[in-house]
């Protein structure tokens, strides 16, 4: 994983802060689901990530 500015490390492991957004593909413009970090970089969600999520209210 690379280095982010705003990645946070918890127990060892590498965490990163964003928001669930969904986009499509850019090159088989298939839909996708990934988030976006704070600094507005998307981020593709991956089988095998593991992920915690805060539930909307
Ligand atoms: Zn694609």
């Amino acid at each position: 994983m690379t280095d982010h500015d705003n990645a946070g490390k918890i127990n060892g492991k590498h965490y990163l802060e964003g928001t669930i957004t969904p986009r499509r593909c850019d090159c088989c413009g298939h839909h996708e689901i990934g988030m976006t970090t704070p600094d507005g970089e998307y981020i593709a969600l991956k089988p095998g990530m593991r992920i915690m999520l805060e539930l909307p209210v």
